[in-house]
């Protein structure tokens, strides 16, 4: 009984190194796009639907988030959910969380919970700080709730194991000609055990130009993140 079992172990373990092999051996690769914009669901997921890319998209009701010529609705944000990618919560409001009262930040935090459930969207575990903006007693609160990691800025790379409150993201848009040459080096230098996470608005983005990227851009990002056969994940699978 004992050889049979080790026999079936060693099939198995056969089997699960041929996946692993054929998995995509280079740089891991998150990326995220925020503030609920239209073209996430119309240009966006469907191109990383077609790639196998994962992505979380951090959703708010940003001021003109009734404007639907810009925003996503709940229902298209369900949508995305669908299609196996994550949302994470970006607050109702996208204000500043050093300004606010912890019972503030906890209704920020809650409605988009609340507005998931309703939805029929799984509860987020993971957030992105509004504009970067963070405090303690925000840390604390999405503790407190079950949240497993929240993004921030700076233009790093996140090394495994550092804090989970603190996971640096790489800004990508057109301003400053943030866009294919800005990633290849982002890849090129990053060491191999480092994630790099990159953050996105609309594609385009009509509410916020200064963070726009091109669909024609996009599309050659992803295109070259095929070829580096980079594992492109959601920040929940991170
Ligand atoms: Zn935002």
């Amino acid at each position: 009984m004992k050889r049979i079992q080790r026999l079936l172990l060693g099939a198995l373990g056969g089997v699960f190194l041929q996946v692993s092999a054929s998995a995509q051996s280079g740089p891991t690769v998150v990326l995220t796009f925020d503030d609920a914009t239209l073209s996430q669901r119309t240009v966006v997921a469907p191109l990383l639907q077609r790639y196998g890319f994962g992505a979380t998209f951090f959703v708010c009701e940003f001021p003109g988030f009734e404007n639907k010529t810009q925003y996503m609705t709940w229902e298209q944000i369900r949508q995305l959910s669908d299609m196996g990618f994550e949302i994470g919560n970006h607050t109702r409001s996208h204000g500043a969380m050093s300004q606010q009262t912890p019972a503030q930040i906890t209704e920020e935090i809650v409605y988009i919970e609340e507005r998931c459930r309703q939805a029929g969207i799984p509860r987020p575990v993971t957030f992105a700080y509004p504009s970067y903006n963070y405090s303690a007693e925000g840390i604390a609160i999405l503790q407190e709730r079950g949240y497993r990691y929240a993004r921030h800025g700076g233009d790093k790379p996140y090394v495994a194991g550092t804090d989970p409150w603190m996971v640096p993201s790489y800004a990508i848009h057109e301003k400053d000609n943030r866009t294919l040459d800005f990633l290849r080096l982002i890849l090129d230098t990053m060491s191999a055990r480092d994630t790099v996470v990159l953050c996105f608005h609309g594609v385009p983005d009509l509410a916020h130009d200064w963070v726009t990227t091109t669909p024609r851009h996009f599309k050659a990002m992803m295109k070259y993140l095929r070829r580096r056969d980079c594992r492109v994940i959601a920040l929940r699978d991170l």
